[in-house]
């Protein structure tokens, strides 16, 4: 499987390239080739020298997706070197904390440019490799593209204008055997919530990590890799006739309204 995967320098898509990495050699297919795409140079570099030991082929590329030319130009640089693609992982995302009365422009644009535009230009510059292939592409969503979540900025709109473009993905391109799907994870122990309920240091996130196991059906917060298994499934041939879904690995959290005791 070629894959290219954002935000593959930490959290979520550091768990999806390793997984993938492990999952090569039962596969019988050859070596695994992981585009590992990430703004963070030191992490991204990290990860491809870590999963080159497990025989991966890693080409970590540093781009800034908020930047509309870097994405279409990374995704040709992996199509390029692999002879071709298998699957898009579009995962890297930014939340902010700003209340809506405090939001600035810069960071409203910043967030649409890098949760929901940066998927675009991906997928389009991945669409005739990815036709070629009957492919697949899968989105980081939020359990937030259906339940506002203050305070979060525009995060909520960004990632549920997200999974309607992937929706619509799902609808257009179908006809080329590509499918278009999203995970939606509920709280995940990852880089992105570290201040909030992430670091043990710290009492008011020991706090908020409290709370949010016990309004949890199963009582506890995603690790990493469980949405990463659910990731790499929508990506492959076991997930062949799925398309447009969005799948919550949420612990059961999104069908929930009202806190549990
Ligand atoms: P993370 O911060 O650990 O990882 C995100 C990675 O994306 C980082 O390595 C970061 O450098 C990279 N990145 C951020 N902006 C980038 C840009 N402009 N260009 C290139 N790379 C960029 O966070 P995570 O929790 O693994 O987040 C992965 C995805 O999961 C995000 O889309 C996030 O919105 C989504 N998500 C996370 C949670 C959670 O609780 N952690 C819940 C729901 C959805």
């Amino acid at each position: 499987m070629r894959y290219v995967i954002t935000g593959a320098g930490s959290g979520i898509g550091q768990a999806v390239a390793t997984l993938a990495s492990h999952t090569a050699d039962s596969a019988g297919t050859g070596p695994v080739r992981l585009a590992l795409l990430d703004r963070d140079a030191e992490s991204v570099e990290a990860v491809a020298a870590e999963l080159r030991g497990t025989g991966a082929e890693c080409l970590p590329l540093v781009v800034d997706l908020g930047d509309p030319a870097a994405a279409g130009k990374a995704v040709e640089q992996a199509v390029s070197a692999f002879g071709g693609l298998d699957a898009l992982v579009s995962n890297a995302g930014i939340s902010s904390a700003d209340a809506l009365e405090d939001l600035s422009l810069d960071t409203y644009q910043r967030t649409f440019d890098v949760n929901t535009r940066a998927t675009f230009l991906l997928a389009r510059a991945a669409f005739p490799a990815l036709r070629d292939s009957r492919g697949a592409i899968v989105a980081t969503a939020s359990i937030s593209a259906t339940h506002p979540t203050p305070p979060l900025g525009m995060y909520s709109a960004s990632k549920a204008a997200l999974k309607m473009m992937i929706q619509q993905m799902a609808v257009e391109w179908g006809r080329h055997g590509i499918r278009a799907n999203c995970v939606s994870p509920g709280p995940t122990d990852t880089g992105l919530t570290r201040g909030s309920f992430g670091d043990a240091r710290d009492a008011a996130a020991r706090a908020n990590r409290r709370y949010r196991e016990a309004v949890s059906p199963m009582r506890k917060i995603a690790r990493a890799q469980d949405i990463a298994e659910a990731v790499l499934f929508l990506a492959g041939p076991r997930a062949g006739h799925i398309t447009g879904v969005d799948l919550p690995v949420d612990g059961g959290l999104s069908l929930t309204v009202m806190p549990l005791t």
